[in-house]
């Protein structure tokens, strides 16, 4: 302010200088030619730097702001601090918009704004990937025609002013399987709404894992309680029974309880090589040479003379791991083999080593068997637990049905495999493929057929 009245002054004080300068050398005539000469200067000037002004008005560059004299500089002076701010401020408002785009591309959510027509105003690309929307195809769509679900149409138009959510699921055509998702829908402002998408397909899967092994694991423990409870009535309420059948009661008791034990323990195997996190620090040397001859004897006790053995175990086979495990996963391949081929028939146990890359060796153990052999349908679903291809047999020789899912579990745990296959009518080969260790000279120990 102090400014303006200095460039007033300084305007009335030239003024003045000129009016009275002028009526001394000539008089009025001469005064007010110097007023028009005054005028017109000030005129020029003026226009001079309006127009610079204008100019800059057009292209407000910080470093094209026009310099001035008089009162034009201190105009020009706080156009400048204006442009700087207003620069800062744009700057900020730069990064904080690039902050939030890479917060909103990197949050596992899907965020979506939704206008009040309908229309899409702002999403995502997880909104976008989990809703199957193209992002610049569909960024102005209208939702509901994109998902074309009734649920999800009923669930947006409702007006409750707080949040809600909904479970929705959508067709996944890249993968086949539908994806689930919770849909949060919150408002937003006056103009919009904010939807949350979150992919719960996992946790949804896991919850329905989760009710049919309850289940499973519910029906397997019913039908032999059911049966020993059957039994324990009729004892208690016929003392009368011959002895004979008494006997043959208490044995089929027994069978079952016997069933319920290995169910138990299969059970318990499996909870511990599933939640195993860090084996590492129990892995030692095992001998799979040694191992492979126990289970092979116990696998013909197991028989009692009904099937042929042809063995073929080479020796110094040694990996790195947790020999209870490996143990579990041998018996089980070589008892199923036992359990599920008829008498007479053959079973071939063969451990062998094998080169896989320049460097490294596997060990191999093949369990192969004339048994009745399993349908091409079947075999990917055997390792899943309670998976049995004839149910009545499998109870019938005591299984449990968890046998090949524990043998999956005990080879993942050492970075091995299992192979399956088979021809119904003629048999089937299970091989248990896992990274053999290396040898203490460095060199991977090679198979020597005995
Ligand atoms: P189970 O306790 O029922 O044997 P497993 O998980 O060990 O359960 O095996 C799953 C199913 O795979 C069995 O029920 C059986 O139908 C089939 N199976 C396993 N091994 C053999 C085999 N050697 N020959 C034929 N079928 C087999």
């Amino acid at each position: 302010m102090s400014e303006l009245r200095h460039h007033l002054y300084l305007i009335l004080a030239t003024l003045i200088a000129v009016v009275v300068l002028s009526l001394l050398i000539g008089g009025v005539q001469l005064m007010l030619v110097g007023l028009c000469c005054l005028l017109f200067l000030w005129l020029v000037g003026y226009w001079y730097h309006l127009i610079k002004l204008v100019r800059w008005l057009e292209r407000p560059k910080l470093r094209n702001v026009p310099h001035g004299i008089g009162i034009w500089k201190n105009i020009f002076n706080t156009l400048m601090l204006q442009a700087k701010s207003r620069k800062k401020r744009k700057q900020k408002l730069g990064v904080a918009l690039l902050r939030f785009n890479r917060i909103a591309e990197t949050i596992p959510e899907g965020v979506l704004i939704l206008g009040l027509d309908g229309r899409i105003q702002w999403l995502n690309h997880v909104a976008a990937t989990h809703l199957n929307l193209n992002p610049e195809r569909d960024s102005s769509g209208i939702l509901v025609e994109l998902i074309g679900s009734v649920h999800f149409q009923q669930f947006l138009n409702e007006q409750a002013p707080e949040s809600g959510d909904m479970k929705l699921t959508i067709d996944n055509s890249g993968s086949g399987l539908p994806r689930i998702l919770n849909i949060i829908r919150t408002p937003f402002d006056e103009q919009a709404t904010l939807i949350i998408t979150q992919d719960i397909t996992a946790a949804e899967q896991l919850n329905a894992t989760r009710t049919a092994f309850v289940a499973n694991v519910s029906h397997e423990l019913r039908t032999p309680l059911t049966v020993i409870n059957g039994f324990l009535e009729t004892l208690t309420d016929m003392p009368e029974l011959p002895q004979e059948q008494r006997q043959s009661f208490i044995a089929l008791m027994s069978k079952e309880g016997t069933r319920m034990r290995n169910l138990l323990a299969d059970l318990l195997t499996l909870s511990r090589l599933e939640n195993q996190t860090d084996i590492s620090i129990h892995r030692q040397p095992v001998y799979l040479t040694a191992l492979a001859e126990q289970v092979v004897h116990e696998a013909r006790i197991l028989s009692a003379g009904k099937h042929s053995f042809v063995c073929e175990l080479a020796t110094d086979i040694w990996v790195n791991g947790i020999q209870q495990d490996l143990y579990n996963a041998f018996s089980n391949l070589l008892f199923n083999a036992v359990r599920y081929t008829p008498p007479k028939g053959t079973i071939a146990i063969r451990l062998r080593s094998e080169q896989c890359q320049h460097d490294s060796w596997q060990a191999i153990f093949q369990v192969s068997d004339t048994g009745a052999g399993i349908a091409a349908e079947h075999i990917p679903h055997l390792t899943e637990r309670f998976y049995r291809v004839d149910s009545g047999r499998s109870r019938q020789s005591g299984g449990t049905g968890l046998g090949l899912a524990i043998v999956k579990h005990a080879l993942a745990e050492h970075s091995g495999t299992l192979q399956i296959k088979s021809v119904v009518g003629s048999g089937s080969t299970f091989s248990a493929i896992l990274p053999q260790m290396k040898n203490d000279k460095g060199l991977d120990s090679r198979a020597t057929h005995v």
